[in-house]
């Protein structure tokens, strides 16, 4: 029997297993499904590899449907570490006017102030540690690209982008800047510091912290209303049950959800209608998909001998506001070093992304067959306010390839195609067929109070309608925050590892 036992060693429950299990009198259970890589200089090059994702061999192979009628390959870590292991190593912080509107929703302890701590608690800014809004010596190093080291797409990008009026920001987690600058990146040299690495890394020598690889949950185990542990399948196919005092699910924003239904937890219809018996009718499992849609302008490079695969994909970012628009830094432009594949003419690509999105899309059960994935609807651009803005984005993108430092490096733009025009109908309709996920879904289990009719969890990742059970992962997000989502994710973690380690009482335990 184990007092705590976590799904997913991913961004958040790698976090909150090494937190919990600081106290040495809980017993902490951390079960993922994919491999386990405890000795660094053993760990397979595309996970140690910051440069660039890994897409393929740690993955869980699912698809989306960013609009309807496409359906896109949707790349998700299966490995300890979860997708902070595969990830592009962006270290950003949302807005500190994301974290209020979570708490103006009925969750106060998520407000900036509060959520700040967790924030410096888990970085070491290699840069900026010594700043109030920093933090020096938590397990995730974070550092920029010094000028001298950028490639040269990225010193023009920023030379254009200053050209262009944007201001020079040298600090991106400035929590009041905005404009143009190296990106923050959790790496050090070459090496990606995922979660496995900064979190679990010195946790795992702990004598009351078990990680299990290569376990897949097929469902929470919920007796007369309480969850008493999970069902595992190994590598070989048993099954097998695990108990524990409390669960905690951290599979991420798809996993998550599709577990929850398969073991009767979300929308009774759907439940029923799947031959699943129903414990909790809780709506909200699975609505509010949310994520950052996005498109690229690809470039052919005039002199090929500038991409190489071999550099770094990011180095630099603008995050600024839409003309017009109340919500601040909801846009993003990241120049990407390299596009397309090695064998094809040499490109390097600009992204155009929106940050903070009205809209919302829905994730559903396909089967109650724990093997089958879920069917991932994104309905990208159907909120006319959010096609307005990435089409004012995609417009301030394409300015970079006009004229000035960048647009010099271009021998042609090859996507949007410019005989197609660049006009607003134009571009909109690109945005409404092309838009694709940033990888950043949250929200399908969202927190909130009980009568928040979508909610599925209260502010410290309790289910409603379940006890001893809590999620706590991008999924409780009330929305995407307007930032890549790896660094929230993990102050997810750092929030209910504090709150299990120092209040557990809370939890029940
Ligand atoms: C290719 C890619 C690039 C990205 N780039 C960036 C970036 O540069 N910067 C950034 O901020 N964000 C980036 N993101 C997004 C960011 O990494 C995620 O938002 C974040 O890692 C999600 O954290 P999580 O804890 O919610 O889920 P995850 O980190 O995905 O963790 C979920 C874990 O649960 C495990 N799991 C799932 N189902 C089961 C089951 N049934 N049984 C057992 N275990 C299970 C998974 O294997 C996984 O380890 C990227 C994502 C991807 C995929």
């Amino acid at each position: 029997m184990f007092d705590v036992l976590v799904v997913g060693a991913g961004s958040a429950g790698s976090v909150i297993a090494a937190r919990a299990s600081e106290n040495p009198d809980c017993q902490v259970l951390l079960v993922e499904a994919g491999p386990d890589y405890p000795d660094l200089s053993k760990t397979p090059f595309d996970l140690t590899n910051g440069h660039n994702n890994s897409y393929r061999a740690h993955d869980w192979g699912l698809d989306y449907e960013p609009v309807p009628g496409r359906q896109v390959a949707f790349p998700r870590g299966r490995v300890t570490g979860g997708s902070s292991a595969v990830n592009t190593t962006i270290a950003l912080r949302g807005m500190p006017e994301d974290y209020d509107e979570w708490a103006e929703q009925g969750n106060p302890e998520w407000r900036w102030e509060n959520v700040l701590p967790a924030f410096q608690r888990l970085e070491r800014d290699l840069d900026f540690g010594s700043e109030p809004y920093h933090g020096d010596s938590g397990p995730i190093s974070i550092r920029r690209y010094p000028r001298n080291q950028l490639l040269p797409q990225h010193a023009a990008f920023l030379e254009s982008a200053q050209g262009l009026g944007y201001p020079l920001c040298e600090d991106a987690n400035e929590p009041w800047g905005w404009g143009a600058g190296p990106h923050p990146l959790n790496k050090l040299g070459r090496l990606r510091i995922s979660c496995a690495v900064g979190y679990l890394s010195p946790a795992r020598v702990r004598d009351n912290l078990e990680i299990r690889p290569d376990t897949f949950v097929r469902r929470l185990v919920i007796e007369v209303g309480r969850c008493v542990g999970v069902e595992v399948e190994d590598a070989q196919g048993k099954v097998a049950e695990i108990r524990a005092r409390l669960v905690v699910l951290s599979a991420g924003a798809i996993m998550s959800p599709a577990i929850l239904m398969r073991s009767g937890i979300g929308p009774r219809r759907q439940l029923e209608n799947l031959g699943i018996d129903v414990q909790a009718d809780t709506p909200g499992v699975g609505a509010n998909l949310s994520d950052h849609p996005a498109l690229a302008v690809v470039c052919q490079a005039r002199d090929a001998s500038l991409i190489d695969f071999d550099q770094p994909l990011m180095q630099t970012i603008l995050r600024y506001t839409a003309e017009g628009s109340d919500k601040r830094n909801d846009l993003q432009i990241e120049q990407l070093s390299f596009a397309g594949r090695p064998e094809r003419p040499a490109a390097f690509a600009i992204a155009s992304v929106l940050e903070y999105q009205h809209g919302r899309g829905e994730l559903r059960l396909a089967s109650a067959d724990p093997h089958r994935p879920p069917v991932i609807d994104n309905r990208f651009c159907e909120d006319e306010r959010d096609v307005a803005r990435l089409v004012r984005c995609l417009k301030d993108t394409l300015a970079f390839t006009d004229s000035g430092p960048l647009a010099d490096l271009i021998e042609a733009v090859t996507f949007p195609d410019p005989a197609r025009g660049k006009d607003e109908d134009a571009l909109a309709g690109l945005c409404r067929r092309f838009a694709g996920s940033g990888y950043h879904p949250c929200g399908t289990a969202k927190m909130g109070p009980t009568d928040d009719p979508l909610a599925v969890v209260d502010q410290f990742g309790c289910a409603h309608g379940v006890d001893q059970l809590v999620v706590a992962d991008a999924s409780i997000m009330p929305g995407v925050p307007r930032a890549n989502t790896n660094l929230t994710c993990i102050m997810v973690g750092e929030m209910v590892g504090e709150w299990l380690r120092t209040g557990p009482g809370r939890y029940g335990l």
